[in-house]
């Protein structure tokens, strides 16, 4: 079953509870306090972070205490929110060095456990698939290309990747 944002009609991906808990403002509180069955939507333009398609409810960015990667084009925002990586700087890193550490340095970090993705990031998933969209976009701007060995796997955490349903 396909859930597609209400506003934007684009597809959107499960959250748990514990990440609007956790990155919800405080008056933005979901009906009876009941976080559970909200969505995502990813899409740049559309203003909805999450709904529930069960009551219709949304909450928009201006309702989430982090800026949401997706929705911002501010440079200076976070990319990856559990060890505070910004696009700023993975651009700088890119344009000095023609590649980043950043995604070596996440993916040994999730592999430590010290992830908690779930509760920083808007998105309630792994970082690395927008961490790895902003490399490969720095460097496309650089005009050096991306190695094209490199394995692209989706998601370090394993376990926890959550799509549609
Ligand atoms: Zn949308």
């Amino acid at each position: 079953m396909k859930f597609s944002c209400p506003s934007c009609a684009q597809s959107t991906r499960a959250v748990k509870a514990v990440t609007l808990r956790t990155l919800l403002s405080s008056a933005a509180m979901p009906s009876a306090g009941n976080f559970e069955g909200f969505r995502f939507c990813p899409t740049a333009s559309c203003e909805i972070v999450y709904f529930r398609p069960e009551d219709g409810q949304r909450f928009a960015s201006d309702s989430v205490t982090v800026p949401v990667f997706q929705k911002s084009d501010r440079a200076k925002r976070l990319v990856c929110y559990c060890f505070d990586h910004s696009v700023d700087e993975i651009n700088k890193e890119v344009e000095r060095e023609g590649t980043s550490s950043v995604i070596e340095s996440i993916t040994q970090k999730c592999r430590n456990g010290e992830d908690r993705c779930e509760e920083t990031n808007p998105q309630g998933s792994c970082c690395l698939g927008n961490v790895r969209a902003v490399v490969k976009a720095a460097q496309e701007k650089l005009g050096t290309q991306a190695s094209p060995n490199k394995e692209e796997a989706s998601c370090c955490c394993g376990g926890n990747s959550i799509g549609d349903e």
